[in-house]
């Protein structure tokens, strides 16, 4: 490498010589075979997602799958009335918003929400500067009630919260930080009960709101689906992270302590970004990846397709392929950022290999904005190209495979089985989704994908919350679906 751009930039901009080219492609054949799925590799992994779902149901620990218990004992079905609340914290933005149910026939009479995002000296002050914070954007939301929403006097307002962080939870209403992620870092948070925290808030801004339930977004995403169609089972996130969750009957979790009481069916989050198989197809790009990742070993299944992390194990391929395969031509130097973790976002993935035009000029675009990469030649066009296509199959093939291991242990329960799915990665990315359908058909053959239905569920892991602070909630017990 090691030539000097500079100089020639004033004379006509030099053409680079695709010089690397069969060294690059035959890399990027071994990528290829690294990383392929194969139907028959794809149903070992699909087993040992059933199995260990399975053996996390057995008791804590032992498994990688953690099958956390939801508490939720009553999914929404339609039949709930009244004016509730949702608050969605997953990270930086967080969105409040009111839903007026009424009932079977009416539903959802009237919805609002409102997107605000927490100032970044808040998410590492205290305790009380962050809760007080969302209580006063909560109080100030409450004020704008019309006056068509019918809270009967004397009655408090209820409240469903999504909180996407590692909590502890021992009931519906209640659960431990773990710990922080996403930028918030406010130690003392840490083993404190955060529905008690946001109570206590809301007391101090004088908001007489009450909260029913705390779930996580997989659970949120599965409740708003269920409220529209008894079929959701299962619902999944596919947006900067990855997880799964889905309806499980309580005689088939060992772990259910006794002590609590036993509702039919509850909602299992199987946590399921730190899944592993040994048949799942890994390359040195993911171990590298990992290991310079802020947590090492965790979250392994989720680092090969999440939003947060397709781009990089494309940005990393690419460096590879120019550093070793001399991709770029050795006329021009590699740009200094290509070896910048995460400058390649997955946006920018799914933009080039969704790029059709004869020329590739997306991906040209792609890599002229970011790596500065000017006049690449087709044929390198095309390498990137493929790069995206190799990673994101992969990435949807896997999921596939983790949706068939949940639709084998909801097994014969349902004759139609539909998953509730949010997330920007499968809203947006066209390709990554038609290859996740397609490899769901070739693992259940036609006849069964076809009872496999798969719904976006935009944004609903927050109006989930709401229906399930009104599935829960004490004022209409005689609402509640529980058969399903
Ligand atoms: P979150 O998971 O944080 O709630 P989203 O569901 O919006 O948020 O997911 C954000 C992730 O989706 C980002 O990591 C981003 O890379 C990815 N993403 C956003 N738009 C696209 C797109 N057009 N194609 C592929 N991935 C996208
Ligand atoms: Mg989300």
């Amino acid at each position: 490498m090691g030539s000097d751009r500079s100089k020639s930039s004033k004379n006509k901009p030099r053409k680079m010589i695709p010089k690397g080219l069969e060294a690059a492609h035959s890399m990027r054949d071994k990528f290829r075979n690294a990383c392929a799925t194969p139907v028959e590799t794809l149903r070992k992994i699909s087993q040992d997602m059933l199995s260990q779902m399975e053996a996390g149901l057995q008791s804590d620990g032992e498994s990688r799958l953690r099958m956390l218990l939801s508490f939720v004992e009553h999914l929404p079905c339609g039949n709930e009335t009244g004016l509730f609340y949702g608050l969605d914290l997953g990270g930086t933005n967080f969105r409040v918003l009111r839903v007026q149910l009424g009932g079977k026939e009416k539903r959802i009479l009237k919805q609002e929400s409102k997107v605000d995002s927490i100032p970044s000296e808040i998410m590492t002050s205290t305790n009380e500067e962050l809760f007080d914070y969302i209580a006063r954007v909560l109080a100030d939301f409450v004020a704008t009630e019309g006056v068509d929403c019918n809270l009967i006097l004397g009655q408090k307002r209820e409240l469903g919260f999504t909180f996407s962080f590692p909590v502890s939870q021992e009931s519906l209403n209640s659960g431990k930080l773990v710990k922080w992620t996403k930028g918030f870092a406010i130690a003392e948070t840490i083993g404190q009960d955060v529905v008690k925290e946001l109570q206590a808030a809301m007391e101090r801004c004088k908001l007489d709101m009450h909260v029913i339930a705390m779930v996580n977004d997989t659970t949120g995403t599965l409740a708003g689906g269920r409220y529209w169609n008894e079929d959701v089972m299962a619902g999944l996130i596919l947006g900067t992270g990855s997880n799964a969750c889905y309806v499980e009957q309580t005689s088939e979790i060992p772990k259910w302590p006794p002590s609590l009481p036993k509702p039919e069916e509850t909602v299992i989050n199987i946590e399921w970004g730190h899944f592993w198989s040994p048949h799942i197809p890994k390359t040195e790009i993911d171990d590298d990846l990992d290991a310079e990742s802020v947590h090492p070993g965790q979250q392994v299944f989720e680092k090969l397709f999440s939003g947060m992390y397709l781009g990089d194990i494309v940005r990393r391929m690419i460096l590879k392929l120019a550093e070793q395969a001399c991709l770029l031509g050795g006329v021009t130097e590699i740009p200094s950022n290509m070896a910048t973790p995460f400058v390649l976002r997955t946006r920018d993935v799914s933009i080039m290999h969704e790029d059709e035009s004869e020329n590739l000029e997306n991906v040209a675009r792609v890599m002229e904005t970011i790596f500065g990469l000017k006049e690449l030649p087709l044929e390198v066009r095309k390498v990137i190209k493929d790069v995206c296509e190799i990673t994101a199959a992969r990435g949807a093939r896997l999921v596939a495979a983790g949706i068939v291991g949940i639709v084998r242990k909801i097994g014969g329960r349902k004759k139609k089985i539909c998953i509730a799915i949010d997330g920007s990665l499968y809203e947006h990315y066209t390709k990554f989704r038609a290859k996740l359908h397609e490899a769901l058909v070739e693992l259940l053959g036609q006849e069964a994908a076809a009872k496999v239905v798969i719904e976006l569920s935009k944004d609903g892991s927050g109006l989930g919350a709401a229906l399930l602070a009104a599935s829960h909630s004490k004022k209409d017990l005689e609402d509640k679906c529980d058969k399903q």
